[in-house]
């Protein structure tokens, strides 16, 4: 199928798309494709709701037929608000997993790029190295030191070594590069790869459990109980008054679907999805819904500094060499010429020779491109200084070692070359070069690095060392009794953002903590700069961490805010501790070693841009700018998300239970029943849709950032939302049963009567869906224009109530009687009052 002279060179852009359209995307088919049809079914699969459409057929063979025709139609409406619901929820699910898919390096024309996976097709050569994850099923054509975990596929989660060799040179779609680094020939893409014959294991992959919305199912079940038994009760009461047994039964099953909040669940998805597509707007793409709810009780946030704090953009100030600094005018000097070499053998840059732009032009991990960017001006230089060794074997960086190696043959001579942490690098050398001679590395020597150290990381330079070694055989002593050259500093700006967002979770009660790989001095300086660091006290390094027990550490981790040179065990470690305090913990990750500490975390996050496959897998939320200050903006969204479902909860509940208690009320007052079933349900259509939505995307709360984090455990009715919704859907119950009797004292007819009801218990809802979008402020300090949603949600509403009381079509349908200036008083008046007394009750509070 390959043609055998491409494997060595890759395809052109011409070929890969030709071939994109014979063999198709490399993506693997789903099953499960959202029916819209069957959301809309599922709409309609609820017992109550059959009892309903039964109770309404049988009352439109006793003649009711407009009640019966009208029932349905609120039925259907109902319905389509649930589907638009729950289809905008699985499109944004959709969408969300489309943006989380992988990306590739890719040598087309000659050039390493970096692709969707999806576009990859057979006879592309692929580039990965250590956690990658593999995008399609490939031939090893390259290979130096690797390990594949391929347990997806056969279960063992030990690394299987692989080569180029013919008995071990497949690598499959979905498997991940534990070590080592190559390039491979695609042969199989999409579902015609191992993993899409399996394809369909994967699609039954469980969805993550939010814990709210169970919690939420379970409270509605208890709600569902409560309302039948109330609407069993009324409907007894009637018949036992002697009212119609139909009517009576038909009032009672249309009360069971207007009190029962069975949306309530729903809703919370929705408000999560809504919520999720906001924060992708703010470069935070979160992979498991759940996580939302715990963002918003995040109480530390552990961040890695490189990328994250600072921009990840480095530029080489300075090199220390012969106890003498160079700065960036004489890098050229020929003097360097050791440091050069290591620098440039011991480095992992690519290049792409079309690109002229110097910053563009070196592809790779900043830290090793900007050691490049210091000695060359373009890609050529590089190419022809290349020529002078080939590398004949590595051990790649890790940040475990903190450091690199290389030998290099150059001309029959092989050579060692080593950089790394300074320090790491500098524990491994004998000699020192000087003068352009080996001499021993004496205490005194070594004392003047340490020194000329300790000064570029005080001034927040990042330090790379070099070191050699002239017989570098390759049998495991290459990296030992090596020669120091010098080192390297870098400069990385902190991001002019992060100090006002380090500002903002302080004042929200969220604690900040740097852990880096990073010097301790280069880490102090930065951590001072962007005010997460004020003393030394609050620095620890990890040779201290691992000398401290875990209670020890325990006792003293609220009080640290840098772990300096640490290794990815530790983050585990912290993370941990931090658990133990209780704490809700978000801690960033990129490399592969990271995954555990990303996994383990309450919320763990990954790097979009500079990231693993392997710690995007393992993370709940995925930064796509790297940038710590959208860790904060999401942990803002995640309390903004869960006020509004707070904001819902209250007004679902508080407007149900008036609703229930009105018609419990005026049956134990042995009143005539103030409402009609298909009133009833004209008021869950009217309040319970749309203000409810409106509310679940109502703007953040100015003051959200100046609350501290709230418990996990947390009820979801705590801080006084119980009360509030008793007291006020007991106070919305009451007005409306008065306002009917206030029409019965005051002789009107019960059509009157029952059309003042209708109209104070919509009103009051109306009015009260306002008060639901502050619990602090009362509803004549909220901006009432900040949510148009909320204002065009609740205009529709009373549009649905004027044109049933007047306009006469609807006025027969529903069974009521134009109302006059006065008796628009009286609705007002019972629906205004209590929110009346509720705003002078908060603003005499807050005073
Ligand atoms: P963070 O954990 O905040 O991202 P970091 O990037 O400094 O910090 P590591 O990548 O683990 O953490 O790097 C630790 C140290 O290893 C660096 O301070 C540097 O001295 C050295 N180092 C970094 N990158 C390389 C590399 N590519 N080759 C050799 N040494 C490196």
């Amino acid at each position: 199928m390959i043609n055998e002279n491409e494997i060595y060179n890759g395809l052109s852009s011409l070929e890969a798309s030709k071939r994109l359209k014979k063999y198709g995307l490399n993506i693997l088919k789903e099953n499960k494709k959202i029916s819209p049809v069957k959301i809309f079914i599922s709409q309609f699969n609820d017992f109550i709701i059959w009892v309903l459409i039964a109770a309404t057929i049988i009352s439109g063979f006793m003649g009711e037929k407009a009640d019966a025709v009208t029932i349905i139609i609120i039925v259907i409406m109902n319905a389509v608000m649930g589907f638009i619901q729950e289809y905008r929820t699985e499109k944004s699910l959709e969408a969300l997993k489309k943006m989380s898919s992988q990306t590739t390096k890719v040598i087309r024309d000659d050039n390493i790029q970096v692709i969707n996976a999806e576009g990859l097709v057979p006879g592309d050569l692929i580039v990965f190295e250590s956690g990658d994850k593999i995008p399609a099923d490939a031939i090893i054509i390259q290979s130096s030191n690797i390990s594949i975990d391929e347990s997806i596929l056969t279960g063992e989660s030990l690394g299987v070594s692989k080569d180029s060799s013919n008995r071990n040179n497949s690598i499959y779609m979905g498997t991940v590069v534990l070590r080592g680094k190559g390039e491979a020939r695609v042969v199989e893409t999409g579902m015609h790869t191992e993993m899409g014959k399996i394809a369909n294991l994967l699609q039954n992959i469980e969805q993550e459990k939010s814990p709210l919305k169970e919690k939420l199912a379970t409270l509605g079940k208890i709600l569902v109980f409560l309302c039948i038994f109330i609407c069993i009760i009324v409907t007894a009461l009637g018949i036992i008054r002697g009212q119609d047994k139909y009517e009576m039964f038909l009032l009672g099953v249309s009360l069971a679907v207007a009190a029962i909040p069975e949306g309530l669940p729903a809703i919370v998805t929705v408000a999560l999805a809504l919520g999720v597509s906001r924060m992708l707007k703010r470069n935070a793409l979160v992979r498991k819904l759940p996580a939302v709810e715990t963002l918003g009780c995040t109480s530390v946030i552990c961040s890695d500094k490189t990328g994250t704090l600072t921009k990840n953009m480095m530029t080489v100030k300075s090199i220390y060499y012969n106890n003498r600094l160079y700065n960036d005018k004489n890098f050229k000097d020929s003097r360097l010429n050791m440091i050069k070499k290591t620098f440039t053998f011991c480095n992992d840059f690519e290049v792409n020779y079309r690109e002229k732009n110097i910053d563009k032009c070196f592809i790779g991990d900043p830290t090793e491109t900007a050691l490049i960017k210091a000695f060359f001006s373009n890609g050529n230089e590089v190419k022809e200084f290349l020529k002078t060794g080939e590398r004949i074997s590595d051990v790649p960086f890790d940040s475990n070692r903190k450091m690199m190696s290389v030998v290099v043959n150059e001309h029959g001579n092989k050579t060692s070359y080593v950089k790394g942490a300074p320090e790491r690098v500098l524990e491994r050398c004998k000699y020192i070069y000087i003068n352009g001679e080996k001499k021993i590395l004496t205490a005194e020597y070594k004392n003047k690095v340490q020194s000329a150290l300790s000064d570029m990381s005080s001034a927040a330079l990042r330090c790379i060392a070099a070191a050699y070694k002239d017989t570098g055989l390759v049998n495991g002593n290459q990296e030992k009794n090596l020669v120091f050259l010098g080192f390297a500093g870098m400069i990385d700006p902190p991001r002019k953002e992060v100090k006002a967002s380090v500002l903002k979770c302080n004042e929200a009660g969220i604690n900040v903590v740097m852990i880096t790989g990073d010097h301790k001095n280069t880490a102090f300086a930065i951590g001072k700069e962007l005010g997460i660091a004020k003393d030394w006290k609050e620095v620890i390094t990890g040779d201290e961490l691992d000398k401290l027990d875990d209670d020890k550490l325990l006792s003293k981790i609220n009080g640290i805010k840098i772990f300096a040179r640490v290794t990815p065990e530790h983050k585990l470690r912290i993370v941990g501790t931090f658990k133990r305090k209780n704490k809700i913990v978000a801690m960033t990750g990129d490399g592969v070693n990271d995954a555990p500490a990303v996994k383990n975390a309450d919320i763990g996050i990954s790097m979009g841009l500079s990231g693993t496959d392997v710690t995007k897998e393992a993370s709940a939320m995925i930064l796509l700018d790297d940038n710590f200050t959208t860790i904060v903006a999401a942990v803002e969204e995640g309390r903004v998300i869960y006020n509004n479902i707070r904001k819902f909860i209250r007004y679902l509940l508080s407007c149900n239970l008036g609703e229930v208690l009105t018609m419990f009320l005026s049956s134990l007052l042995y009143l005539d029943t103030p409402l009609l079933p298909i009133q009833i349900l004209l008021v869950n259509l009217a309040t319970d849709g749309l203000p409810a939505i409106a509310l679940g995307v109502d703007p953040k709360d100015e003051d959200v950032m100046d609350e501290m984090p709230r418990d996990k455990d947390e009820s979801i009715f705590a801080r006084g939302l119980k009360e509030k919704i008793l007291i006020r859907g007991s106070l919305i119950g009451i007005c409306t049963v008065l306002s009917f009797l206030v029409g019965g004292v005051l002789n009107m007819p019960l059509r009157t009567c029952r059309t003042l009801a209708l109209g104070t218990l919509i009103m009051s809802q109306l009015i009260h869906v306002f008060e639901c979008r502050s619990e602090k402020h009362s509803i004549f300090q909220i901006k009432f224009l900040s949510n148009m949603y909320l204002v065009c949600a609740v205009a529709i509403s009373v549009a649905m109530l004027v044109s049933v009381i007047y306009i006469p079509f609807l006025r027969g349908v529903f069974h009521t009687d134009p109302l006059n200036l006065f008796q628009w008083i009286i609705v007002l008046f019972f629906s205004c009052f209590i929110a009346g007394i509720n705003s002078i009750y908060l603003y005499l509070n807050k005073k």
